[in-house]
Parts: structure tokens; C-alpha cells; sequence
């Protein structure tokens, strides 16, 4: 049958092999193909097809102040974030870009150099998203460079890289350089993760549909900038950086949050349409089992989070982190990257992320069976 063939074809578009008993368990990188489940349920509402006709033109909206936007994405993104309440959309333009990685550069690029012209420093407290340093300094730019821990940046220009909750460890942050200039990285400011407490208004804000829906093939990310200017810069780079953003995947996009939406505005009573839901359950359910066998092992700790009360889901909730921080308690392994590894479980390195060596990121996004395996192998070190 026809839903059948597109559940495999998706599967097989994945790309990746199968995990079995023996194999190496790959949770290096956040994947999220758990939200395969909720989307394999949801059938037409969330399929577009786009006639050879169409989305030809180089341009979205002309008269528009972004003129790569597509009106419908940002029509679902404002609405979206209304339903969540966890930004404040309205005073905001709204920017696309090829994941929220083209736009954390066009960011940079937007806010760069120094006033003196010296190239502005990039710092996030540690420990921060590996892809920040990396993504920084990849084209010896004269504009910015990488300027390490926050917490030990020593000077007044910089850009602080605000992630909460945080990749890799789940805490809740605020900026710590009152003197910077902050760009909140909201990747996953989302109730599957942690509690909505407020509708957050800073002056950058960064999100993607790569977190939020699992959609992170179709490579789409919003900002919700204030400062016309600076908006208007990210523009440029993104204009010169890949002339616009793929129309395709911005209707594709708009149709995806059009369900999500849809799923609590028309059919509020149908669990299966509930992707928040959805995806908090079974974090909840991942997070039980690894609290569960992180505690029996009792050579692993994890970071403690406190609960908060959740405006989307208007109960007290306990933080769902994407990724479990898990550190190694013992004095006798300093490398638990490489340790685990001959465990067959592949996690990234707390080096990786301005940490120490005996610490490791675990992506809780898999696939069910990647993320039994490793709880599987895990128990085994009892
Ligand atoms: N910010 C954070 C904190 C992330 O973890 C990720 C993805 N790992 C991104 C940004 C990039 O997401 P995208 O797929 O939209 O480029």
C-alpha cells in the first residue's frame, strides 16, 4: 500500500545501517529520528507535492522585507510560536536559512567586526555546541574568530552564543557578559525538551525545524531578530552566501508546522495529532530508562535539573535534556569517549565541547532501537 511504500522510502532515506546486537551504536550527532513514529502517522496532512511548474523564480516575496521568505513559512512560524508561547514573534522580523547554521553565520558576519575593526570575538560558556568553534573559524575570517569560554573571556567586544537549553548538557542559560552582544541559540526551546516558562524576547533568536519537528532533512531554520539593520545584514550574507533559501523545503516546512498546528487548533482531542505530546512522552520514557540504569551502574552521574512549571503544557515538568551529559565518576578512565567506544556505543567527547575528557554527549533523539541498544549496553557495564 501506498502509506507503507512512503514509510520505507523514508526509512531507506535515512542512509544509515541497521542496528543490530553486535553493531556499533551511533549516537555521536542528534539525529532526530525519533519523530519518525508521529510523522508516519500523520499521512497527507503532512505531504506536499510540488508540480515541475513551480517555486522556479529565484524570489518569495519581492515587496517583502526578506525577499527569499516564503510568506507561508513565516505565516506558520508566527503561529507556531504563538500556540507555544515560548518566543514573543510579533515586533520581530522573521529571517530563513538553510538551518539555523546559515544562520548563526550570517549572524556573525552581521555583527562583525569589532568597532575598531579588529575581528569580534565569538565566546559561549563552556560547555558549549562543538559546532560554534568549528563553524567560527573554518574560514580564518578577518570579521570574527573564536574567543573560547565565556566564562574566562577577558574584554568588552564580543558575541556570547546563548544556548538554552544548552547543547550538549540541558541547562538553562542565561547571557554572563553583560557587555556582549547575545545571540540565543533556541534550538530547543520546545516543551518535548523542558518547561516553557516564558515567551522569550531577546534581540537574536535562533530556531529550527530540525529540533523542533525532526525535520532536520529539509535543512530550515528561522531567526526572530529585532534590530532592522541587523536583520538586514543577515540578509546579505545569506543573499551572497547562497542567494536566497530553497523554496521547496520552505513549503515544505510551512506544510510541516501547518500540522502541528493544525493538531491542537482543529483536533485538540487526538493524541496522534499532538506532536508536543508525542515527542514529550517518549523523551520522558527514554529519560526514565537512563536514569533508571545510570543509577544501577553507579559509576555514571548525569546533571541534576530542577522541574518547572510549563505555560504549553500548564503542569510541572521535569527538563527532558536532547542530550544525556554523562560523566564518568571513577578516577581510573580520563578518555570515556574512547572507552565507550570499545563498548561498541559512539558518544562525543567532553573535549570536543570545552569540557574534560571523562565526560560525553549521548544524543537521546535516535531511533528506538539505537537508543535500547545503548541502554542495553550501558546495563552490561553493571
Ligand atoms: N544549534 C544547536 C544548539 C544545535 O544543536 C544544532 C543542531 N545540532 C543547530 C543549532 C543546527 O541546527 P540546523 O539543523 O538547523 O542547522
Amino acid at each position: 500500500n501506498k502509506e507503507e511504500e512512503m514509510s520505507s522510502m523514508v526509512e531507506a532515506s535515512t542512509g544509515k545501517p541497521p542496528v543490530t546486537h553486535d553493531s556499533i551504536v551511533n549516537l555521536d550527532h542528534g539525529d532526530p529520528t525519533m519523530y519518525q513514529a508521529f510523522w508516519r502517522g500523520t499521512g497527507d496532512r503532512a505531504t506536499i507535492v510540488i508540480p515541475g511548474s513551480q517555486t522556479m523564480s529565484y524570489f518569495s516575496d519581492v515587496a517583502g522585507f526578506c525577499w527569499f521568505l516564503e510568506p507561508q513559512f513565516e505565516t506558520e512560524v508566527r503561529r507556531l510560536h504563538r500556540l507555544v508561547g515560548n518566543a514573543v514573534e510579533e515586533g520581530y522580523h522573521v529571517l530563513v536559512g538553510t538551518g539555523s547554521t546559515q544562520l548563526f553565520q550570517a549572524v556573525i558576519y552581521a555583527l562583525s567586526p569589532a568597532a575598531d575593526g579588529a575581528p569580534m570575538n565569538v565566546v559561549s560558556p563552556a560547555p558549549y555546541y562543538s559546532s560554534y568553534p568549528s563553524v567560527t573559524n573554518y574560514l580564518t575570517s578577518g570579521l570574527y574568530r573564536w574567543a573560547g569560554d565565556a566564562n574566562t573571556f577577558n574584554g568588552d567586544n564580543c558575541i556570547e552564543l546563548v544556548c538554552s537549553p544548552n547543547n550538549p548538557d540541558g541547562g538553562i542559560r542565561k547571557a554572563v557578559i553583560k557587555s556582549g552582544r547575545a545571540v540565543h541559540d533556541l534550538a530547543y526551546y520546545w516543551p518535548q525538551y523542558t518547561a516553557i516558562t516564558e515567551a522569550a524576547n531577546h534581540d537574536i533568536m535562533l530556531f529550527t525545524v530540525s529540533k523542533c519537528t525532526g525535520h532536520a532533512g529539509t535543512r530550515l531554520g528561522w531567526a526572530l531578530v529585532k534590530d532592522k539593520e541587523v536583520a538586514l545584514r543577515m540578509i546579505k550574507f545569506i543573499e551572497l552566501n547562497t542567494i536566497g533559501v530553497s523554496k521547496d523545503s520552505q513549503l515544505r516546512a510551512a506544510k510541516i508546522l501547518r500540522a502541528v498546528c493544525n493538531g491542537y487548533d482543529l483536533s485538540p482531542a487526538v493524541e496522534a495529532n499532538r506532536l508536543f505530546h508525542f515527542a514529550r512522552r517518549q523523551m520522558v520514557e527514554r529519560w526514565n530508562k537512563l536514569l533508571a540504569v545510570v543509577a544501577a551502574t553507579g559509576i555514571f552521574s548525569l546533571p541534576d535539573e530542577l522541574p518547572g512549571y510549563c505555560t504549553f503544557f500548564k503542569d510541572t515538568i521535569a527538563s527532558t535534556a536532547p542530550f544525556a551529559w554523562l560523566r564518568y565518576e571513577k578516577e581510573d578512565i580520563d578518555d570515556l569517549e574512547g572507552f565507550l567506544r570499545e563498548k561498541k556505543i559512539m558518544a562525543r567527547g567532553g573535549t570536543r565541547f570545552g569540557a574534560d575528557g571523562r565526560v560525553v554527549r549521548v544524543s537521546m533523539l535516535d531511533t528506538d532501537e539505537a537508543f535500547n541498544v545503548f541502554i542495553e549496553r550501558l546495563a552490561s557495564l553493571i
